[in-house]
């Protein structure tokens, strides 16, 4: 059960006071307290837990400072959408941009950072195209102990210097390790805060429970954490949760495509489909990555790459963020060249993407126009 206060409350408060008193009072219930400073307004919403079943909804809206009573289901309490009037947002903004279940953003990079040429490039080519957002992998997981780990530290500084030559305002960056967050919070720092970094949480390390936990211990960034390659839906969905638990909530879901021998030709087996159903079940805005889920640059007889396809049925149900691999010279880059789209197709790209925003926009409407009054 959920009890949201009256915008504005302070801890201090008579009311608050009064309020704690009886919680505490509540047999075989404990209470967790989140609160969001905005801007404007601070919200406290208290998270009740136990035996909230011999809690009634009316007996808890009486409580002095409750503005509203959501029951939850015991799924991802925090994330989730709830019935009975849960009208929490399903959305946040970071540096300026907003993320929602309502809108797109598209986050075309470099899967792994390999010079200071190549990123600057990528930029570059990014804010030509109206472009603030970008991928930027400078800690790699990588299945072979033999390959290429990424640059770490050693980039950060050149690549948070470009991102603010280059209007870049978030940059989504894989960290697998606490060591990496401090990492990217002293280079921000020493550069100046020229941007924003979304943690990215990879499929590798969904259920890397003590790493969710740090990463949702911080307030400080938005975190996109990937579906689970091999885990249930619901095992993803409450990993993610792990972060909201922590405190963080801003927070964004990426299916990345599952993987099974079925998928081929692929390299994972596509996943969009469950864009609206992630959707339905949260309030997270969803991402989709048409190149960890395709894998190849192969096209089809309409001229049409398949990353291209499957982007486009991923927009077209709804996605809200599209994790996209470019290079400019695939040939050379250090980590997934073969999936890496050149960055002469980065205009067709946000075109085609246009195209199927567009559709889905249309799609929304004639679905509330049908919809019964
Ligand atoms: C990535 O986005 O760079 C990546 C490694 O993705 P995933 O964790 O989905 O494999
Ligand atoms: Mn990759």
């Amino acid at each position: 059960m959920i009890l949201i206060l009256e915008p504005n409350t302070s801890p201090e408060s008579p009311d608050y006071r009064t309020l704690a008193g009886q919680l505490d009072r509540l047999p075989g219930i404990q209470y967790r307290v989140h609160r969001e400073v905005g801007a404007e307004v601070t919200l406290t919403e208290i998270y009740l837990i136990g035996n909230t079943a011999a809690l009634t909804v009316e007996q808890m809206q009486v409580l002095p400072s409750v503005q509203k009573v959501v029951r939850v289901s015991e799924a991802y309490r925090v994330l989730g959408r709830h019935q009975q009037g849960d009208d929490r947002p399903a959305s946040f903004d970071y540096n300026g941009v907003r993320f929602g279940q309502d809108t797109l953003n598209v986050f075309a990079g470099l899967c792994a950072v390999d010079s200071p040429e190549s990123a600057g490039m990528m930029m570059q080519a990014l804010q030509r195209h109206g472009q603030v957002c970008t991928r930027m992998g400078a800690y790699k997981p990588r299945t072979n102990p033999y390959a290429f780990q990424g640059f770490g530290a050693k980039c950060l500084p050149y690549v948070f210097e470009l991102a603010g030559k280059y209007g870049i305002r978030v940059i989504a960056m894989e960290v697998t390790h606490e060591s990496h967050v401090d990492e990217i919070r002293a280079a921000l720092k020493s550069t100046g805060n020229p941007t924003g970094i979304m943690l990215q949480i990879g499929t590798r390390n969904t259920q890397n429970f003590e790493l969710l936990k740090l990463v949702g211990k911080q307030q400080e960034f938005p975190v996109l954490i990937k579906r689970g390659f091999g885990i249930t839906l619901d095992e993803s969905l409450n990993a993610a949760e792990y972060l909201a638990s922590e405190g963080n909530r801003k927070v964004v879901f990426g299916l990345r495509g599952m993987k099974t021998n079925m998928g081929d030709p692929h390299r994972n087996f596509v996943d969009f489909s469950h864009v609206p159903v992630v959707k339905r079940l949260t309030r997270m805005p969803v991402c989709i990555d048409p190149s960890h889920s395709v894998g190849t640059r192969a096209i089809a007889p309409d001229g049409i790459l398949d990353i291209f396809h499957v982007v486009a049925q991923g927009v077209v149900a709804g996605a809200n963020m599209v994790l996209v691999d470019f290079h400019p010279d695939p040939a050379k880059a250090l980590v997934d060249g073969p999936q890496a789209l050149l960055l002469s197709e980065l205009p067709h790209f946000l075109e085609d993407v246009a195209v199927a925003r567009e559709a889905y926009v249309k799609r929304a409407a004639l679905a509330a126009s049908h919809r019964p009054h």
